[in-house]
C-alpha cells in the first residue's frame, strides 16, 4: 500500500556531471572548497549544474533544503576525500543513501551542506563462505532482496519499500518478518564506513566495536558506511499470507476489537508478523501480516481461536506464498527491483510514530480515544486533501527476536521492549502553507489521542517538529548517553551532523 506510488514511474537518468565552472561560485569558501574537491578528482554537482535540482530533491517534499555541493562518489576515495575537504573547511556532512527519510535528513536539515550521494554503491553480492551479503551503502532494499534471492535463495529482514535505501539499517529497519528474524540493523555483521577524519575503517565485534555500537543504531552521525555485510538466512518459502478486513464497527466496538486482537498479541509465536492498518473512511481496519515457515492448517489453529472473539470479518483473504511473493504483496508493486541510479519518485507528506513500551499495553479507553480520532477528524482530513493512514505494527509479544535486551549491548537501536510501533501519515495531495499545517495538526492530534507519558517514537519515522532534545528521548532513551561520549570520541567536531543526529557529551 506504503510504496505503489514508487515504483509505477520510468526511471530519470541523471545528466552528466558537468565540469565545475569556478566563475559561477559565490562565495569564497564554496570556491576553496570546491577546489579541494576537484583536485582529488572527485565527481561534483553545483546549484548550476542541470541535474542539481533532482539531486536535492528529497522523496518528501515538504521540506526543502539546498545542499553547497553534492558529490557522486565512484571510489572510496572520493568520500575519503569530500569527508576531509568538508571537515578542512568547515561544512557539515551528510550521506544520501535513497533519499527516503521522513525529515530529509540527508539533506542536513539546514542549507549548505556537502551531501554525498551513495548511489554509486549499490552492488549486492552474496559470499557462500561467509554467507554474508556484501552490500554497497547506496543500494536499496528491493534491489538487495531480488539479487540475493536470485543469487543464492538467501533473505534478509527488512521494510516493505523497495526503494528505501541505507538509512533504514543504520537506524533501524522493520519488516513484516522481524519478530520472526529481527530489526534490519540486527542483521549487520560488520561495516566498513569513513570517519570524520575521512579514514576508511572496519567496524566489527573485536574490532572498533563502539563504532560498530553507534553505526547500528545512529549511522548516520557516526560516518558514511561504504559496505554493510548483513547476516542472511535462507529466504522461506512456505508463508501463510493472511488480511481480514473490518467494516462499519462503532469507535467502541472497534477499540474493543484491538484489545482482543493485543491480547493475542503479546502472547504470539515469533514467526508471526502482525499489523493493523486504517485509514480515510474512519474506524473501517484491516489485520494483515504473514505467518512464516508455516502451514495452513498451522495458520488455522493459531488464528481461530482469535477470530471467534473479533467481530464477523467484512471481507478476509489467506493464502500461501514464497519469499519474493511476500515481499512483493506488502509492498504493494508489481516487482521489488527499482532504479539503481537516477531514482526519482517524490511525494509530500508528515507522518509521526508512536513506540509503546510492552510492560504497559494500551487500554480500551485509549483505544477507543483512538478510534473517537478517526471516525471524527479521520473523514475531515480526507475532505481537506489530506489523505491519511495508521499502520500499527506489532513488535513485541511472545518470543519475538525485536525484543531481546541482551541486543541493548550489541546495538544502539532504542526500543527493545516495544509492543506497537503506530506510523500515524497524512499525504498532502497540494502543497502550500494551509495545508502543510493542517497535516501537522491533524496527525499531532492522531498521537495525542494515545500517547502515554513514557511513550517513544521510531527514528526510522523521523518527525521534524520535534527538537533535539525531545528526539533524542523518544528515539533512544537510555542509549542516547553512550552515543552522546561516542560521539565525542568518534567525531566531536560534528563533521555529521542534522538538527536531530547525536551530539557530543561535554
Ligand atoms: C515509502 C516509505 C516506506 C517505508 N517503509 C518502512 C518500513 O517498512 N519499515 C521501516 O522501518 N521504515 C520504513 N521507512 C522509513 C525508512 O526506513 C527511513 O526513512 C530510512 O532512514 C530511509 O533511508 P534512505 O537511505 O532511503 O534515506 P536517506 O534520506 O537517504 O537517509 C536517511 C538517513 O540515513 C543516512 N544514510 C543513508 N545512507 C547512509 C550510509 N550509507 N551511511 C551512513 N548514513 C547513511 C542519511 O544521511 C540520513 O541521515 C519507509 C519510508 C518511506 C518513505
Amino acid at each position: 500500500m506504503l510504496c505503489n506510488a514508487l515504483v509505477a514511474l520510468l526511471p530519470l537518468l541523471l545528466q552528466p556531471v558537468s565540469a565545475v565552472p569556478l566563475e559561477n561560485l559565490h562565495t569564497r569558501q564554496q570556491s576553496t572548497f570546491v577546489d579541494c574537491l576537484s583536485k582529488g578528482d572527485v565527481p561534483i554537482v553545483l546549484a548550476s549544474d542541470t541535474s542539481f535540482s533532482q539531486l536535492s530533491s528529497p522523496y518528501n517534499r515538504r521540506l526543502k533544503y539546498t545542499p553547497l555541493t553534492i558529490t557522486l562518489p565512484t571510489t572510496i576515495l572520493h568520500i575519503s576525500t569530500t569527508v576531509k575537504c568538508a571537515s578542512q573547511f568547515k561544512i557539515r556532512v551528510n550521506a544520501r543513501g535513497g533519499g527516503h527519510s521522513y525529515s530529509a535528513q540527508a539533506l542536513g536539515g539546514e542549507d549548505g551542506h556537502v551531501v554525498v550521494d551513495m548511489q554509486n554503491f549499490h552492488d549486492v553480492v552474496y559470499n557462500q563462505s561467509t554467507t554474508y551479503a556484501e552490500v554497497g551503502g547506496g543500494a536499496r532494499l528491493g534491489n538487495i532482496a531480488q539479487k540475493l534471492y536470485d543469487q543464492a535463495k538467501r533473505a534478509i529482514p527488512h521494510g516493505t519499500c523497495p526503494a528505501v535505501g541505507m538509512g533504514h539499517p543504520s537506524l533501524g529497519g522493520f519488516g513484516i518478518s522481524s519478530r520472526n528474524w529481527g530489526l534490519m540493523v540486527d542483521s549487520i555483521a560488520k561495516v566498513e564506513v569513513i570517519t570524520a577524519d575521512g579514514r576508511l575503517r572496519l567496524a566489527k565485534p573485536t574490532y572498533n566495536g563502539d563504532l560498530l555500537w553507534a553505526l547500528r543504531g545512529a549511522g548516520p552521525s557516526f560516518g558514511i558506511i561504504t559496505k554493510f555485510y548483513f547476516n542472511t538466512v535462507p529466504a522461506t518459502e512456505s508463508i501463510v499470507n493472511y488480511s481480514y478486513s473490518f467494516s462499519g464497527l462503532s469507535a467502541s466496538n472497534a477499540a474493543a476489537a484491538f484489545i482482543t486482537i493485543q491480547k493475542f498479541a503479546l502472547t504470539a509465536p515469533k514467526e508471526l508478523g502482525l499489523g493493523v492498518s486504517l485509514w480515510g473512511s474512519g474506524t473501517n481496519f484491516e489485520m494483515s501480516g504473514a505467518y512464516y515457515g508455516k502451514t495452513m492448517d498451522d495458520f488455522t489453529s493459531l488464528f481461530q481461536p482469535l477470530l471467534s472473539q473479533l467481530p464477523q470479518p467484512s471481507s478476509s483473504t489467506v493464502n500461501m506464498k514464497g519469499w519474493i511473493d511476500t515481499l512483493i504483496r506488502f509492498a504493494g508493486a508489481s516487482t521489488l527491483s527499482v532504479p539503481e541510479t537516477g531514482y526519482n519518485e517524490h511525494t509530500a507528506f508528515f507522518a509521526k510514530s508512536l513506540v509503546t513500551p510492552q510492560g504497559s499495553p494500551l487500554t480500551l479507553e485509549q483505544m477507543t480515544s483512538f478510534f473517537n480520532y478517526a471516525a471524527t477528524k479521520g473523514p475531515e482530513a480526507s475532505n481537506q486533501g489530506l489523505p491519511w493512514f495508521v499502520i500499527i505494527n506489532l513488535y513485541g509479544g511472545g518470543n519475538s527476536a525485536i525484543t531481546n535486551t541482551a541486543l541493548l549491548e550489541q546495538t544502539s537501536y532504542g526500543h527493545r521492549d516495544t509492543l506497537w510501533n503506530f506510523q500515524l501519515y497524512a499525504t498532502i495531495n497540494n502543497l502550500s502553507p494551509a495545508s502543510n499545517a493542517s497535516s501537522i495538526t491533524f496527525v499531532d492530534g492522531f498521537d495525542r489521542s494515545v500517547r502515554r507519558s513514557g511513550d517513544g517514537a521510531y527514528v526510522n519515522y523521523a518527525d521534524p517538529t520535534l527538537s533535539p532534545d525531545e528526539s533524542h528521548t523518544l528515539y533512544y532513551g537510555e542509549q542516547y548517553a553512550k552515543l552522546s561520549q561516542l560521539k565525542k570520541k568518534w567525531d566531536k567536531n560534528q563533521v555529521f551532523w542534522y538538527p536531530q543526529g547525536i551530539y557530543p557529551a561535554p
